[in-house]
């Protein structure tokens, strides 16, 4: 590309070559012009003293010696072509050719012999021309009277040929000129350059400072301000223009760095739990992949934890939202504190956390780390003034088992926490394969728990109790399902995995609607006096659908509270005393019985019993089906109905199958009794068919 500079220097130099032409051109015509006015003043001069000297021989006749010796002096003159003296008739009277006009040879004279060609070849036009001085592009002719302008007594023509003459002259002029001119232009050029080059320092310096601004991103350079009117307006409206940069970068920067800020805002918010700061699910699933990605490459083992508070629900349904999120804070915090700084820490949601131990160097520091959890954990806090027992359960899991992928070790893991849950909270349970069948049932179990609610899959049946003649006083309602993909699930089975998936309080509610639907058909069949059992959850105490629900439908009449008893745990009613005691203080208000199930297997703590307002006790079926076979199970047994019958409690045998249970309880004061030995569950048509007799009977 050609540059601005070379532009210029070429048109410089095209300007002076062109001047300089014009100039030789100019002056070589002025100095041709100054040499023929000059030669022609010579010329006038010679011809004056020819004519002078002619006026003694014009007379004599043509070709005179005398004539012809004037005539000679023009061989002295190299650019004389020709002359030639006429009589004043007109007549040739002599003839000279000078050095022009015979280029190749000597003068010649033709004036001695009339008769030569020549004389006749010459250009008559010539004798025609007025006397004085003619000029043609080369030839200088002058015409000269000899003798007075009055008396006239012939004429002289001289003619010179300035051709030769002025063609060398020019060749001179040039040669002598052209280096001049040269030299002119070279200093011509080298000025212009040096004009150039300071003309365009402000141009370069703008440049340098264009690249420096490319180079270095600093907005805030600036050019001097040049002294020419252009280049002052460049650079100013450089200057300009950098300013309004520097301002637009500046704003960019702010923005940038609000977008930065919001962006880590957004981070943050996305990345970690509001409430604990602690690493999220989802940011956490991503430090958990990549982790392993790790650990994989370099071969290491990684462990995981999964943490679930024991118990919490009860603390924010008990104490409220503000409580627990504070509880939880202070769970967090206090797990932090018993943390290495190598294991990462997160929250899962809810009262459920996870350690990611990434370099994990033995099986037991895996243990080691969740003992130290569970025990900075299971004991008493003081959060917003209150004293909070707590305890985790903990899940154990190594990324080896799961061939290093994310979901699965924390499936695994969350597997083995709902184990040590199972095995009585406050404890860490390894992972094992086992677990795993086991969870995906409960899984699907818990998803097949929803369609059975929405497709009625459920049915109630009802299992018989008598009193020591036999003769039926009631009935425990115990639910059955049949799924289709399923089959037949025990109670036994899916009742604990929907209370640890929330669903318990649906189910309960559907069977309290269904009981309030069979019930009077259970009274109308078996008599008036017959007590409907119904089981409620340790959860159903808890929920406030579930116990307005009860309470609304003992009011309408719906259920028939003098018929109704109600069957909990003693775990049960001993963890939640203090929801459980106004609630059930009302059903008995209503008239309903109160029954402590499965007596003997939770805590069986017996303080407990007296600030128990129950009616019955239900000695679970794990004593009675040793009666006659443990005697340290009979012994327990017995105990239990004295003593219930020191409380003034009624008491029932669950799980009768033999006679000689049936005796053993009898005989040492139970008044009912419940068991296949009697009745199977059956459903209320089948129920009313198999004792219709009986029913009829009563
Ligand atoms: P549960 O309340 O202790 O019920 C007694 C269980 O013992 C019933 O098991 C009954 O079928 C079984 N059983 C009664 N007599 C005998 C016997 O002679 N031999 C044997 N081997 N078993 C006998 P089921 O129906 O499988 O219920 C298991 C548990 O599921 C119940 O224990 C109860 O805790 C729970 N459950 C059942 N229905 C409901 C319900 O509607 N709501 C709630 N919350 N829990 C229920
Ligand atoms: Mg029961
Ligand atoms: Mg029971």
């Amino acid at each position: 590309m050609k540059s601005l500079r070379s532009q210029i220097s070429f048109n410089t130099l095209a300007s002076i070559a062109v001047v300089s032409a014009l100039i030789i051109g100019l002056s070589i015509y002025v100095y041709e012009k100054l040499y023929i006015e000059f030669v022609s003043e010579e010329v006038d001069a010679i011809s004056v003293n020819m004519a002078v000297d002619l006026i003694n021989y014009i007379e004599e006749p043509a070709g005179s010696f005398n004539q012809t010796e004037i005539l000679l002096r023009l061989d002295e003159y190299e650019y004389a072509e020709a002359a030639y003296i006429f009589s004043n008739d007109g007549m040739l009277l002599n003839l000279y050719v000078g050095h022009a006009g015979l280029k190749d040879g000597p003068s010649k004279l033709q004036g001695e012999n009339s008769q030569h060609p020549n004389y006749a070849d010459f250009d008559r036009s010539i004798a025609a021309l007025p006397g004085g001085l003619h000029r043609t592009s080369n030839k200088v002719i002058m015409v000269k009277t000899v003798g007075e302008e009055v008396f006239p007594l012939g004429k002289l023509v001289l003619l010179f040929n300035l051709q030769d003459a002025l063609e060398a002259s020019r060749q001179r002029y040039i040669t002598l000129v052209t280096p001049s001119v040269g030299i002119l232009i070279i200093i011509s050029l080298f000025i212009s350059a040096r004009a150039q080059r300071r003309t365009m320092r402000p141009l370069s310096t703008l440049i340098d400072t264009m690249n420096s601004v490319v180079d270095d991103k600093t907005y805030d350079a600036k050019v001097e301000e040049a002294d020419k009117e252009e280049m002052l307006a460049l650079s100013r409206a450089f200057n300009n223009m950098m300013a309004s940069i520097k301002a637009q970068s500046e704003a960019n920067r702010q923005k940038n760095e609000m977008l930065q800020k919001q962006q880590s805002q957004m981070e943050q918010l996305a990345n970690f739990d509001a409430l604990t700061g602690l690493p999220n699910r989802q940011f956490l699933i991503k430090l958990l992949s990549s982790e392993l990605s790790k650990a994989q490459k370099n071969d290491r083992e990684l462990g995981l934890l999964f943490i679930d508070l024991d118990g919490f629900k009860s603390v924010n349904d008990s104490f409220g939202h503000d409580t627990g999120d504070k509880f939880l804070l202070h769970i967090s915090l206090l797990m932090e504190k018993t943390l290495s700084d190598d294991c990462i820490l997160g929250r899962l949601g809810g009262d459920e956390f996870v350690v990611i131990v990434p370099a994990l160097v033995s099986i037991a520091n895996l243990e080691e780390i969740a003992k130290s959890i569970v025990n900075s954990v299971s004991k008493s806090h003081i959060v917003n003034g209150l004293r909070l027992d707590s305890s985790v359960s903990l899940g154990l899991a190594l990324a080896s088992d799961c061939n290093y992928a994310a979901t699965n070790l924390i499936t695994n893991a969350d597997v083995a926490m709902y184990r040590a849950k199972e095995d009585g909270k406050a404890r860490f349970v390894w992972f094992t394969n086992e677990m795993l069948a086991y969870t995906q049932r409960k899984v699907l179990i818990s998803t097949r728990i929803t369609n059975a609610l929405e497709n009625d899959a459920f049915y109630l049946t009802y299992q018989a109790k008598v009193d020591a003649d036999e003769s039926i006083i009631g009935f425990e309602t115990l639910l059955r399902w049949h799924d289709e993909e399923l089959g037949q699930v025990s109670p036994a089975e899916f009742i604990p995995i929907a209370e640890q998936t929330d669903k318990i309080s649906h189910i309960s509610l559907w069977v309290l609607k269904q009981l309030s639907h069979e019930s009077p058909m259970l009274i109308k069949a078996f008599g008036s006096h017959v007590t409907i059992s119904v089981n409620l959850s340790p959860h159903d105490l808890n929920n406030h659908n579930v116990t307005q629900f009860m309470l609304n439908e003992l009011h309408t009449g719906r259920l028939p509270a003098q018929n109704l008893e109600i069957e909990v745990t003693e775990s049960a009613y001993m963890n939640n005393f203090n929801i459980a005691n106004p609630f059930f203080a009302s059903l008995k208000k209503l008239g309903c019985k109160l029954a402590l199930d499965d007596f003997g297997t939770g805590y069986s703590s017996l303080s407990y019993l007296t600030q128990f307002d129950i009616d019955t006790l239900k000695i679970d079926r794990s004593f009675v089906n040793k009666i006659g076979e443990s005697s340290q199970s009979e012994m327990i047994t017995k105990t239990i109905i004295e003593m219930a019958k020191s409380l003034e409690f009624s008491v029932c045998a669950e799980g009768v199958e033999t006679q000689e249970q049936a005796r053993f309880l009898t005989n040492h004061g139970c008044n009912m009794l419940q068991g296949f030995l009697y009745s199977k569950p059956l459903p209320l048509l089948a129920l009313v068919e198999n004792f219709s007799v009986q029913a009829n009977h009563s």
